[in-house]
């Protein structure tokens, strides 16, 4: 059983007097706090959080995680609140504790594997300091250490989630040791035949396989020794997981397993290009298996981790397996990101801090920019997704949404009929209001009404596009809604006056032609346009009206603006999105026939190139979306021709009549001369389609005169002057 003095050894190596005394405060308060609880091991429960802190100081972590680590379990399991701990520890410390009682509120359960992922985002977002999942791992590495005194169903319980959510996150923080004794002690509870069976064959064989290891060990060292290449060798038998996946994997059995051994060459020097050396030294001695070679230099994993792997035939003819790395490297695999956490007296590890900083983050996908990484390590606060946050439905499934989101934002993200009914909501079984900002682990349930309607005042309080959309939505339908009823009664009560049969007329084919006038698609459409006050009730009257009388009414001029129609807009549709404010780039002039490409200015719609238009390379590819042609509608586009003629009297006349008489208008023409006595002529001309164009083109090029003929790109269609002026520059 561990003492508090074995603790105090290991910090006292690296931690100040003034923390042993905290460390020694923390101990005192924990035993006294935990007094008469017993573990179901029957050991005092006091064990537990020593053997905890035990752990974190063995990782050589801060005071502030060792004092936790002591502490854990306090407020979840005796009489003592967080107050009191932060007067007699610190904020730092209170922060710690309060940051783990609430983790050990979220329970796994019995939940569907895809749901994992999310529940492993869940607690490390509910991580904001990186030590909480630190003090957690020792939390759970000890539990499952003595798992063997809990009920058969709590362990099965217990190891499914330390293998599906603990384990995995040790390997996303590069913590190679944890997730090792983690994987192999859920495998050993989760499938404990496959467990004893295997643990039984690797016994009976260790002997040999013993006797085996030290001769390859002692080929490769002295292989290195003649190539000067000072190194470690180690030869270690893999981890009973990693065993029993492979056979899995492979479905192969365990005799078909060669490979229980795994070698590993420690570069003493930190040259990551030793080790490519040491890997042609490795790769002469013995033959490679091809395909089976990995640079994770070259290629670090996503938690960081780098390493050779090869894979080679050894002097039995056996697969050998081999990592070869540096000294730093191996550091990082064993301890990955607590071998960057060494606390000496609040100083940090020798290696730059923006090294650091970046593998931290890089790591643990922290998206936010960090304004100032200096203060950022000095608080040793860490918010990972600090952008998201991570609630439960009811049925115990985690949602993620946007951070500041709220009660809204979560009854739109299960139906738009519950948002629209939402009424209020139950977080934790307690009504709050719908502005509450949901937070991470939060239990929401919503409160519908049939019937309840939603508000403009919603907006303020919501994040979520989806949750905007419907909203604005639900309030341009409710605001239609009362214009064409506002729209009615205002027209009706016009007709009225002049004796008109409002309800006869309604239904009338005289008032679709008006409609057309004003090209107003539907009834309701022009009734709603009469409700908002763009069209004045009078002017519709007016129009049905006898000649005598209408002259005797004061209509003031009509200045109604027709609904606007964009020329350029139409043409093109887009999949999935109308009503869109279209444009058609200057740059390029893209043709009806013309491969097209759509991108999605900020606020300005969408703006239309040509596939191959330059422009579009140098956008960001994620704001491009696909657009088709629709030309159902003839329209007529505009394009820049530019001609090339020798030299000849009468030449604009004769081609402007080539393009006139393919219908063809000519908004704007520039002529000029080369030095080499040829004219060039430029257009800017209006097509209806590529098809017209190249009709175009080949009729101009059958003129004598004409050398060649070219469609120019917008932009780069500049005055022929310039241009002729740059070239001689
Ligand atoms: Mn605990």
């Amino acid at each position: 059983m561990i003492r508090i003095t074995d603790i105090l050894d290991k910090a006292g190596e690296y931690l100040s007097p003034a923390d042993l005394e905290m460390i020694q405060k923390a101990y005192v308060f924990s035993a006294t706090v935990h007094k008469g609880q017993v573990r179901l091991s029957g050991e005092p429960y006091l064990t537990h959080p020593m053997e905890v802190a035990g752990i974190l100081s063995d990782m050589n972590l801060d005071v502030a995680t060792i004092v936790t680590g002591l502490l854990h379990d306090t407020v979840e399991d005796t009489l003592t609140t967080l107050d009191q701990i932060e007067k007699a520890f610190g904020k730092d410390v209170s922060f710690l504790v309060d940051g783990l009682t609430k983790i050990s509120q979220i329970e796994f359960g019995d939940r569907e594997e895809e749901q994992a992922e999310n529940f492993r985002k869940m607690i490390l977002a509910m991580s904001s300091d990186i030590r909480i999942l630190l003090i957690k791992l020792a939390d759970r590495i000890h539990n499952m250490r003595t798992l063997e005194f809990q009920k058969p169903e709590k362990q099965q319980f217990i190891a499914r989630e330390t293998l599906e959510l603990y384990a995995p996150l040790a390997n996303r923080l590069g913590i190679n040791w944890m997730k090792v004794e983690l994987e192999d002690l859920s495998f050993r509870y989760l499938y404990s035949e496959e467990y004893h069976e295997l643990s039984k064959r690797v016994v009976k064989g260790k002997k040999r396989r013993e006797k085996y290891t030290e001769e390859v060990k002692n080929i490769i060292r002295k292989e290195m020794l003649n190539y000067g290449l000072k190194c470690k060798v180690d030869g270690r038998a893999k981890h009973f997981y990693s065993i029993f996946t492979k056979m899995e994997e492979q479905r192969i059995d365990f005799d078909e397993i060669y490979d229980l051994t795994a070698f590993r060459i420690i570069l003493s020097s930190n040259n990551d290009k030793k080790c490519y050396e040491v890997l042609s030294v490795v790769h002469s001695l013995w033959k490679p298996v091809p395909g089976r070679f990995k640079d994770y230099i070259g290629m670090p994993k996503a938690n960081n981790y780098q390493s050779l792997h090869t894979t080679v035939i050894g002097p039995y003819g056996e697969r050998v397996e081999i990592q070869i790395r540096t000294r730093a490297m191996h550091e990082w695999a064993e301890k990955g990101i607590a071998a960057h956490w060494k606390y000496k007296e609040g100083e940090l590890s020798q290696e730059g801090e923006e090294e650091q900083i970046k593998r931290v983050r890089d790591l643990l996908e922290v998206q936010q920019e960090l304004k100032d990484p200096r203060e950022f390590m000095k608080n040793l606060r860490l918010t990972l997704f600090p952008d998201e946050v991570y609630v439960f439905t009811p049925q115990g499934d985690v949602k993620s949404f946007p951070k500041g989101a709220t009660p809204i934002d979560f009854a739109y993200s299960i139906h738009s009929d519950v948002g629209n009914q939402c009424i209020g909501a139950k977080i934790n079984r307690s009504i709050v209001p719908l502005k509450y900002k949901l937070q991470n682990g939060d239990t929401v349930d919503i409160i519908t009404q049939s019937g309840h309607h939603p508000s403009k005042d919603w907006l303020k309080n919501v994040v979520t596009s989806r949750a905007i959309a419907r909203i604005k939505n639900w309030i341009k339908t409710e605001e239609r809604k009362r214009s064409i009823t506002l729209g009615r009664d205002i027209l009706e009560r016009e007709f009225k006056k002049y004796n008109l049969k409002f309800k006869q007329i309604i239904k009338s084919d005289e008032i679709k032609k008006v409609c057309e006038i004003y090209s107003i698609n539907t009834i309701d459409d022009l009734l709603a346009v009469i409700g908002y006050g763009k069209i004045s009730a009078k002017h519709i009257v007016h129009r049905f009206l006898p000649e005598e009388e209408r002259k005797l009414i004061d209509v003031v001029p009509e200045k109604v603006e027709k609904k606007a129609r964009r020329p350029s807009s139409a043409g093109v549709s887009i999949t999935g999105i109308d009503d869109v404010m279209v444009r058609f780039a200057k740059c390029c002039d893209p043709l009806p026939g013309d491969s097209i490409v759509g991108y999605i200015s900020r606020g300005r719609g969408i703006t239309v190139h040509t596939a191959n238009c330059p422009m579009t390379q140098e956008v960001d590819s994620e704001r491009l979306i696909d657009v088709r042609w629709d030309t159902r509608e003839k329209q007529i586009y505009p394009v820049h021709i530019r001609v090339l003629c020798s030299d000849k009297k009468g030449l604009l006349a004769e081609v402007s009549s080539v393009i006139s008489s393919k219908n063809i208008n000519i908004r704007h023409a520039e002529i000029d001369t080369t030095p080499e006595k040829s004219a060039i002529l430029d257009f800017e001309i209006e097509v209806n389609d590529l098809k017209h164009f190249n009709e175009l083109v080949s009729e101009l090029k059958k003129l004598k005169s004409v050398l060649s003929v070219e469609r120019m790109r917008g932009l780069f269609f500049k005055p022929i002057k310039k241009r002729i002026h740059e070239k001689s520059v």
